[in-house]
């Protein structure tokens, strides 16, 4: 990522108004915001973006946030969408005509969609080269738009089992009403997945490549994978590659409707708590603050936010010891986040977390 470390950004004025928006989202990632956010403000977004990271969902909902950064009408400040024009409205509902997703099941319109897959979509396994065709037709007409173009998989998950994942992040796929309909009367529901060979093969690949070579202007194909083995060189070397290590779902929104006591609690563990502090009351505040049967994983992500947020504050002004004290506890609650993801025992993880703040780090 030297394109990163080389970049230096000026210190930003950003005390978001709410959690919600697109300057959290961005600012929330720390350096990786930064990068994004300069980007956006310079105007160097260029025409490929490969998002590698584990979180692909998270990585979808930020993909369309800064669709809606690079479309909003009437900008707060430059990088900061305002969040009431209609470009934003339709952004935020996924229906920007700006915004396009490209997946296995999605298609422009109906007409296309039965061109394009006759009966047999359900069981689509690919990108299919008339279906990108169809995308690099559209963008290849002239707009005053930024178009944002982002290639995806999707899985599709029972609603039941999924889990971890997001409520916010959940749903935003578009896909044609009757697939949308099929989806809920078997009560799942499409969730972004990490791009494959399997399912980005090739021959689209290579048909894209002479677009990434030649791109119309102000147009963005934004990649989705969790390794970017999965993609074709060809298309990798000409695209800015970004490496996501924290969760972008994390500056979704606040985990609980009131989080007041989750906030003051996670300003004092970041502060840092004396070993004298008694564990089980602290684990009995945690458990409290993040009210009744809270997600997690979705608590750990927030809490990864606000102490993001935090450090940003104080990162110019760190002395080196503070830097490694401050990433190591980072360390610590981003271990405990993804244990939990992964569904070891909750409380255990969360107490062990806890006894770590306080004694160990
Ligand atoms: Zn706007």
């Amino acid at each position: 990522m030297a394109t990163m470390a080389s970049n230096t950004v000026e210190s930003p004025p950003v005390t978001p108004p709410n959690r919600c928006d697109e300057a959290a989202v961005l600012w929330g990632l720390g350096p990786m915001g930064e990068w994004l956010h300069h980007a956006i403000t310079s105007g160097f977004v260029g025409h490929g973006w490969v998002f590698k990271g584990q979180d692909v969902p998270g990585m979808y909902r930020l993909s369309m946030v800064l669709a809606k950064v690079l479309n909003c009408s009437e900008p707060i400040e430059p990088g900061v969408a305002c969040g009431q024009c209609r470009d934003c409205r339709w952004a935020d509902a996924n229906a920007h005509p700006a915004l396009l997703t490209l997946c296995r099941y999605t298609f422009l319109d109906d007409k296309t969609f039965k061109e394009v897959t006759g009966s047999k979509a359900r069981n689509k396994k690919t990108i299919g080269v008339k279906q990108l065709g169809a995308v690099l037709g559209n963008v290849a007409m002239r707009s005053d738009y930024t178009r944002v173009v982002i290639l995806t998989d999707v899985d599709m998950v029972p609603v039941k089992e999924k889990g971890h994942l997001s409520e916010a992040t959940l749903g935003h796929i578009p896909a044609p009403a009757e697939l949308t309909e099929w989806a809920t009367k078997k009560n799942t529901t499409f969730v972004p997945a990490s791009l494959s060979p399997a399912v980005f093969a090739a021959e689209p690949a290579n048909k894209l490549l002479k677009t990434l070579e030649e791109p119309p202007p102000r147009c963005l194909f934004v990649f989705l994978t969790d390794d970017e083995q999965n993609l074709m060189d060809t298309i990798t070397s000409r695209c800015q590659q970004l490496a996501f290590t924290a969760p972008p779902q994390a500056a979704l929104a606040a985990p609980v409707a009131d989080s007041g006591a989750l906030d003051a609690l996670l300003d004092t563990l970041w502060e840092g708590l004396p070993p004298t502090t008694n564990m089980d009351d602290l684990y009995q505040q945690l458990f409290e603050a993040a009210g009744t049967s809270p997600d997690w994983a979705l608590v750990l992500a927030y809490w990864q936010q606000r102490w993001g947020q935090q450090w940003r504050q104080q990162a110019s002004t760190a002395t080196k010891s503070q830097v490694q004290y401050f990433n190591k506890r980072l360390q610590a609650l981003e271990d405990a986040r993804l244990q939990i993801k992964s569904y070891v025992h909750t409380e255990a993880t969360l107490r062990q977390l806890l006894f770590a703040l306080c004694h160990e780090i």
